[in-house]
């Protein structure tokens, strides 16, 4: 079975202090986690070393960074290099978002740069993905999805394709409370799916992991993580409550 992953993304919220008690409360709830389930923490840059110490050796339990620079080192004031996550252990990060496209004007072809290092320094990106409400009201949503994956990932080699995570999430759907129904989800999950076979195999696409991100609840999560080719989500607001996150990680298959 693919991994399950429930992620949270904290974005700019939460202090040090906030984000050192979600995690406790979190890790101390009764999680059910079996073996291909992963639960991800993707925190602020500075909390990174905090969060990493607070999960310790647990081996579903991991932290993503939220961004990442696409240059190995040099002068570039104020980003953050793989070399520095990978120093610090950290095995994610998340990349494409659609509020770094849209406030940190990042293109297609800057994410691809970035998975391409993610990648050389063994770092798994947790690549999203996902279309704008103009695209989803005129129906082209899937041509315009699968153009994402083209210009980013479609340029990796078989091997490298499958050491990625995609995120679906719909723009319309993130941060809004309006959820795409579990048929819409499961739709478009689909559809990537098969895209990735085209390009790649049919065996591979069956072992990518593709998480729907979109205003997940508690209360919508399980139905959503019940769909045939949803394996988890990515979280932002509910995910900052423990007894939500909690609720969101025991709705994974
Ligand atoms: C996100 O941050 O990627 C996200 C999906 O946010 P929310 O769950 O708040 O919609």
């Amino acid at each position: 079975m693919r991994n399950q992953i429930a992620a949270a993304n904290w974005k700019m919220s939460l202090t040090l202090q906030q984000g050192e008690k979600l995690l406790s409360d979190i890790i101390a709830k009764p999680l059910k986690l079996s073996e291909q389930h992963k639960v991800i923490f993707a925190v602020p840059f500075p909390y990174l070393f905090m969060a990493q110490q607070k999960v310790g050796d647990k081996q579903q339990i991991l932290i993503a960074a939220q961004n990442c620079y696409s240059k190995k080192s040099g002068a570039y004031t104020g980003e953050v290099s793989v070399e520095m996550l990978q120093s610090l252990d950290i095995s994610f990060v998340v990349l494409g978002h659609s509020e770094r496209r849209e406030y940190f004007n990042e293109t297609n072809q800057l994410i691809a740069e970035k998975i391409n290092i993610c990648l050389e320094y063994n770092i798994t990106p947790i690549f999203c993905c996902g279309e704008p409400l103009t695209i989803r009201e005129a129906g082209t949503q899937n041509i315009f999805v699968a153009q994402q994956l083209n210009e980013c990932l479609f340029h990796l080699s078989q091997e490298q394709v499958q050491r990625i995570v995609i995120a679906y999430e719909p723009i319309w759907a993130i941060g809004t409370g309006k959820t795409a129904t579990s048929e819409q989800a499961q739709e478009m999950h689909a559809y990537l799916r098969s895209v990735l076979a085209k390009k790649y195999t049919e065996n591979i696409a069956n072992n990518i992991s593709i998480l729907y991100g979109g205003s997940v609840k508690a209360g919508n999560a399980k139905e959503l993580f019940s769909q045939p080719d949803v394996d988890g989500g990515l979280v932002g607001g509910a995910s900052l409550n423990a007894d939500e996150f909690a609720i969101i990680i025991n709705s994974l298959k």
